[in-house]
């Protein structure tokens, strides 16, 4: 495995470019021969088969994207590729977020899945996503067809590697992961030269009021106890220092765990912004584009407490309750597209000592790099607790019973919804 992961790590792949990473999973998978492999689902999507008799269908996902980071360790498997981006510039990549990980995990719990099968029947499904980062990955593979090309599964599992004592297995019942809602709003005022404001409707004071009254919806308007957040992550006015620019852009980046929160969240967004619009004095409307609309990951009730009870039984004190993360993850559109209950827990990776080192001195927040920091690496170690929580996770599911069709309204956008920002965002390849 550790082979495998260094390989990997060492040449990531940018969302929708993992040609050589593909390449590389689909030759690792040669040591598989029972396993029935179908590659080039929706770009560089792969999924691995193996039947094994009569018994339920457990898929389990592992996604296999870089990032564009320069990594900022002194391992000497660290990345130094680069690739070109989407807009033709070379940029730095690195496994910035473990899905180097993620993928090398599942490989391993393929081999434990093979080494005891005569002692488990049903049917596995390794499925392994490109495009996590981007948020399209899951859905160009369920666009392309995958309930065609694999059985129907009766539930889906994935993990997720984050900062956190290394070996620990975190899981949870319920939201664990937010949803996310990404939008644009384009203000538009009136351009004039810099000394004649008085000719302008000026777009850049429109957007500075609209973002500071932007912050008053998660202060005065959400439920103190309730989670929300709403960031204006990019403003966007003017080219020169003498002209009052036409139009202004701000990008917001939402995340909720409740439905209807979100819901209400966005009118208030969009009510904010038409009114700070109608109080510049601006004549035209202001335009609202959804770029990206994620799903809250809400785990399975019944799909945790099957699983549960045999992570505290193998990991024993290191499988332990998994606090709500407020990242955004695209697997829940795969389990949705089937109709059937999931799960994501999380394993830790951060070397203890060093975990404990910076607890002790109140520090983790600073000490402790996470998901998409340059400097963020997991401990060697956790390579072999993440294939044995797959292997585990699997092996539980595929030890119950699945009545058809249970547990699946999880709430939030509708598929018509997600899939029309997904089709709008998804960039060119
Ligand atoms: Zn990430
Ligand atoms: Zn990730």
């Amino acid at each position: 495995m550790e082979d495998v992961y260094k390989h990997f790590h060492r040449y990531p792949e940018l969302s929708g470019a993992e040609e050589k990473t593909a390449a590389r999973i689909l030759e690792e998978l040669q040591r598989f021969p029972d396993w029935e492999v179908t590659s080039t689902i929706g770009g560089y999507g792969i999924t691995a088969v193996r039947r094994n008799g009569d018994g339920p269908a457990v898929l389990m996902r592992a996604d296999f994207d870089g990032l564009p980071v320069a990594e900022n360790t002194d391992v000497d498997y660290k990345s130094q590729h680069s690739q070109l981006n989407a807009l033709g510039q070379r940029v730095p990549t690195m496994h910035a977020c473990g899905h180097d990980h993620h993928t090398t995990s599942l490989l391993g719990a393929m081999a434990l899945l093979e080494d005891s099968a005569e002692r488990w029947a049903g049917t596995v499904i390794a499925l392994f996503q490109p495009a996590e980062e981007l948020s399209v990955g899951a859905f160009r593979m369920v666009g392309d067809g995958l309930a065609q090309k694999i059985p129907k599964p009766d539930v889906c599992l994935t993990q997720h590697i984050i900062a956190g004592p290394a070996g620990k297995i975190f899981s949870a019942a319920g939201p664990v992961m937010t949803s996310s809602t990404t939008i644009e709003i384009t203000l538009f005022g009136r351009g004039a030269h810099a000394s004649m404001p008085h000719r302008s409707v000026d777009p850049v004071v429109l957007a500075a009021s609209t973002i500071m009254r932007l912050q008053t919806i998660v202060s005065r308007e959400v439920p103190p106890d309730k989670f929300a957040v709403i960031t204006v992550a990019s403003v966007e006015a003017g080219k020169a220092n003498n002209v009052i620019p036409d139009s202004a852009k701000i990008s917001l980046s939402c995340r909720f765990y409740d439905e209807e929160l979100r819901l209400k969240c966005i009118e208030a967004i969009k009510r904010i912004v038409r009114a700070e619009v109608a109080a510049a004095g601006a004549e035209r409307e202001p335009e609202f584009k959804f770029v990206g609309l994620l799903g809250a990951t809400n785990n399975s009730d019944t799909v945790f407490r099957t699983i549960r009870p045999h992570f505290d039984e193998v990991f024993g004190e290191d499988s332990e309750d998994m606090e709500p993360w407020t990242a955004s993850e695209d697997f829940s559109v795969i389990p949705k597209h089937f109709g059937v209950p999931y799960l994501l827990w999380t394993v830790g990776i951060t070397p203890r000592a060093k975990w404990q080192r910076a607890q002790a001195a109140g520090r983790l927040d600073i000490d402790i790099p996470t998901n998409h920091n340059p400097a963020f690496l997991p401990e060697l170690s956790t390579l072999e607790v993440g294939a044995r929580a797959a292997a585990t996770g699997i092996l539980a599911c595929l030890g119950a019973q699945w009545a058809p069709g249970e547990d699946t309204t999880q709430g939030g956008p509708t598929a018509a919804e997600i899939d029309a920002v997904a089709v709008e965002t998804a960039p060119a390849d």
